[in-house]
């Protein structure tokens, strides 16, 4: 990556899936990604080794591997909190299995790391839910650890209180935070600038996105909008982050699709040079 502080960048994704798709980010004018898993039958060396390639062709960096499991829906909250992540207990041996592929092939892309929803981890700290889905992230930390990798834990489906609670209780220093402020307004799981200086040490990634509030926060979802359009107050966002000493990339996300996201992409990079300009951040 070039010393650019907070260089900007976009999630995208290789093969099928999510995202803004390798040939447009050049068109973005960006120069960072991070890419979300492709599906596991893609996970070999070889095609790792190809992708890289590809990126590192077009002057590139991939920031990190974001993961994805079979079986996962984001039809509604409380689908989510039945299907997402490492929580769901009778999917969480086959997922671990595949966070670890994960992992190797993020190793295999010379990636740094990887991003990952772990679900709705329990907020009562007594339980043996968390402290069994604590464990299974220690060991998770440390597999990604043997790899030189880092595994950021996305914001947005427990509250800040329990997301720092499970950073001490794991802790592990390769484990750290992909800071998504619109997924706390989504989730209604807290107030996004309260969230971040509360765990910023931990912040090592973010997704730049934006979202106003439900009506009935934790129970419907809130909307995701246009970068600055929303109540996340992204100027402020960047601003707490530069001072925190952030100089990450601002990955920008866009879970719309076709021309829309395109659009409202470059509209967000836009912004966001603007937010550095003002902020003094080069
Ligand atoms: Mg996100």
């Amino acid at each position: 990556m070039s010393d650019e502080r907070m260089p900007l960048g976009v999630f995208t994704s290789v093969g099928e899936g999510l995202g803004a798709g390798i040939e447009r980010v050049l068109d973005l004018g960006v120069r960072t990604v991070q890419v979300h898993t492709p599906k596991p039958e893609l996970r070999t060396p070889e095609y790792a080794r190809e992708i890289a390639q590809k990126f590192e062709d077009a002057g590139i960096s991939v920031t990190l591997v974001f993961c994805g499991f079979p079986g996962e829906s984001y039809a509604s909250i409380a689908v989510v909190r039945d299907t997402v992540g490492l929580v769901p207990y009778v999917q969480r041996g086959e997922r671990v299995r595949h966070a670890r592929q994960i992992a190797d092939f993020a190793s295999w892309m010379g990636a740094p790391g990887i991003g990952i929803h772990v679900g709705f981890i329990s907020e009562n700290w007594e339980s043996p839910e968390f402290a069994e889905i604590t464990r299974v992230l220690g060991d998770l930390a440390d597999y990604c650890s043997d790899l030189g990798l880092c595994i950021n834990l996305e914001t947005g489906q427990e509250s800040a209180d329990t997301l720092q609670h499970v950073l001490e209780t794991v802790d592990r220093d390769n484990l750290g935070v992909n800071f998504d402020p619109a997924n706390m307004i989504l989730y209604g799981s807290g107030e996004p600038l309260d969230a971040l200086r509360q765990v910023g040490p931990y912040v090592r990634s973010c997704h730049c996105k934006d979202a106003v509030w439900s009506a009935a926060p934790g129970e419907e979802w809130g909307e995701e909008v246009p970068l600055g359009q929303g109540d996340v107050n992204i100027e402020e966002f960047v601003s707490i982050l530069n001072g925190l000493g952030y100089t990450g990339p601002l990955t920008i996300e866009r879970e719309v699709s076709g021309a829309r996201q395109i659009e409202d992409i470059k509209a967000g990079i836009e912004l966001l040079r603007d937010i550095k300009a003002n902020l003094g951040i080069a």
